[in-house]
């Protein structure tokens, strides 16, 4: 069960078969091989070595692979930086890892002098561009990636070193509902995913996977060792537009893909949807938060031939838990329907159960905290004991999610814990009051929250974004949620928005939304 196995795996079967693209770069399988040698190579003449923690601050580059499978296979840690952060949450995860080299691209040359300054672990800063990119040849504090795996032999890769409990990466979550924590993932955890990926997913050489979402996050490491050990080839998109990806789906007849909800609504809802040919597209993997059911009929409807299955889990998990499968979007019944609410059942290894307050476990349809263990939970937190023995207690690991369970196994996110309103003693599902929203044909997105209030405790609030050229008012679309949901769970008041902040993994950050009506509470 180790990473760098899966690369040698497919080197060794499809030495031909192209592994990356990504700009003028295609490489194949073998090709990749040695590349990850060098970088493996490189990396321990920088004096990396076994548990060193080594940064990639990267657009979806190709060199996300070698750098994974390089600096693994090393035994040296990596840990994967999310992209959209400021230089000061940059400057945290820098230094709560402790990073010792740093990978760039161009993009964060800016950053480095704040970098250099404020991070005194940091002993080698490499920009991961072309040998002849303009960037490198001005900028005299970074060394050249290429050059550096120029200059070593062409080697074959190895990995003696290294156990499966071994940390492979440190991600750190989506810092939705605070400061991020670093993940420890072992080798076992990832692999353990990436099996459970090529079982559902029936991952095959033929397959062409686009990296749309962005490759520090899970959601999309998800299909990344999959794809490679069964031989498929990686597409990378530097970074997503929704013109970007239609473009590049045409481009390079891209069979799978993973998709936040975020960017499948903007997809969707782009003017140049109908102007590409995505019928190369089979599978849409998507999830990390909520998927309004709205969003996802539409999906069905407009691309009618694709195989959708949703994802549920996090990065504690390496993520996945469960799995909403092609045969379960099937809406010829009732029951049907309402599958499209579900989030599946657990994957194979997964077990996963829900909870009431004292951890006993609830019967069917009760709402509770879901609970899981498996061989891809992390290892803990890094740094943060006490967090850890918080979440992680005999091997089960408290997702902070509520839900609950069907007669059939199949598993239901109400909320997360943290965004449920409790208004009046009555608990609202922030979840529940979106989906609703979604259903009116003005709302483009929304995000429904608490706000402390004198009398209620708290009330629900909604900000909302119209979607373009189209108008409503606060009266009409709140009439409208009264047929839908019940009195107690419609907001007081929206704001509307331009847009909503989102999370560098396109999550709709609430908790920014919320600090900022706070401010202005309705009783006052
Ligand atoms: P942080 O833990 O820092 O607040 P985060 O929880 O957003 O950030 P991730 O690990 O990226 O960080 O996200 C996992 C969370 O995303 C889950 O706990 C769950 O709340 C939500 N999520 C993931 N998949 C789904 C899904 N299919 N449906 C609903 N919610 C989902
Ligand atoms: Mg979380």
């Amino acid at each position: 069960m180790l990473l760098p196995k899966g690369l040698l795996y497919a080197a060794r079967s499809y030495p031909d078969k192209i592994a990356v693209v990504g700009g003028n770069h295609r490489y194949s399988y073998q090709q990749l091989e040695i590349r990850t040698a060098k970088v493996k190579a490189s990396l321990s003449k920088l004096g990396a070595k076994k548990g060193d923690r080594i940064g990639l601050l990267l657009l979806n580059d190709f060199r996300y692979l070698e750098l994974m499978y390089g600096a693994t296979a090393l035994g040296a840690i990596i840990v994967p930086m999310n992209t959209r952060f400021s230089v000061e949450e940059h400057i945290y995860v820098l230094e709560d890892a402790g990073v010792e080299i740093l990978y760039v691209n161009k993009e964060f040359l800016t950053l480095i002098p704040e970098i250099q300054k404020r991070v005194p672990t940091i002993r080698h800063i490499i920009l991961a561009e072309d040998e002849n990119d303009q960037a490198l040849l001005e900028n005299k504090q970074v060394e050249s990636y290429e050059k550096l795996l120029v200059s070593e032999p062409i080697e074959i890769l190895t990995y003696d070193d290294i156990h499966e409990e071994d940390i492979a990466g440190l991600f750190y979550t989506g810092g939705t509902t605070g400061r991020s924590k670093g993940v420890m993932l072992s080798h076992k955890s990832l692999v353990a995913n990436a099996m459970h990926v090529v079982i559902n997913f029936k991952n095959k050489k033929e397959d062409i996977y686009l990296h749309a979402a962005p490759m520090f996050h899970l959601a999309d490491q998800a299909s990344t060792f999959a794809v490679t050990l069964t031989g498929g080839t990686h597409v990378t998109l530097r970074q997503f537009t929704p013109k970007g990806f239609l473009e590049i789906v045409e481009q390079e007849r891209v069979s799978m893909t993973m998709l936040v909800p975020t960017m499948i609504n903007m997809i969707l809802h782009s003017a140049d949807f109908e102007k590409y040919d995505t019928s190369s597209l089979q599978f849409i993997l998507y999830g990390a938060s909520p998927m309004a059911t709205e969003l996802l009929k539409k999906t069905m409807n407009l691309l009618p031939r694709i195989s959708l299955i949703q994802a549920y889990g996090m990065t504690e998990a390496a993520p996945i838990l469960t799995l909403l499968l092609p045969e379960d979007h099937n809406v010829s019944n009732e029951q049907n329907e309402k599958r499209l609410t579900s989030c599946g059942k657990p994957v194979q290894l997964v077990d996963m159960k829900v909870v009431g307050p004292d951890g006993n476990e609830l019967p069917t349809n009760e709402i509770g905290e879901f609970v899981a263990r498996g061989p891809n939970i992390m290892n803990g937190y890094w740094r943060l004991e006490d967090e850890t023995s918080k979440v992680l207690q005999d091997g089960w690991y408290s997702t902070g999610d509520m839900g609950y369970m069907d007669e059939d196994g199949y598993f239901y996110v109400v909320d997360r814990a943290k965004d449920m309103i409790i208004s009046g003693g009555e608990n609202v599902y922030s979840v529940e009051v979106e989906q609703a929203l979604y259903m009116h044909p003005a709302v483009l997105e929304c995000a429904v929250f608490g706000a402390p209030d004198k009398e209620w405790g708290e009330v629900v609030r909604a900000a909302v974004v119209l979607k373009p050229g189209v108008t409503s008012s606060e009266e009409e679309i709140l009439t409208f949620l009264r047929t839908k949901v019940a009195n107690y769970k419609v907001p007081k008041s929206i704001e509307f928005l331009l847009e909503l902040p989102k999370s560098g993994a396109g999550k709709i950050l609430k908790r920014v939304i919320r600090d900022q009506f706070i401010k202005q509470p309705v009783n006052e």
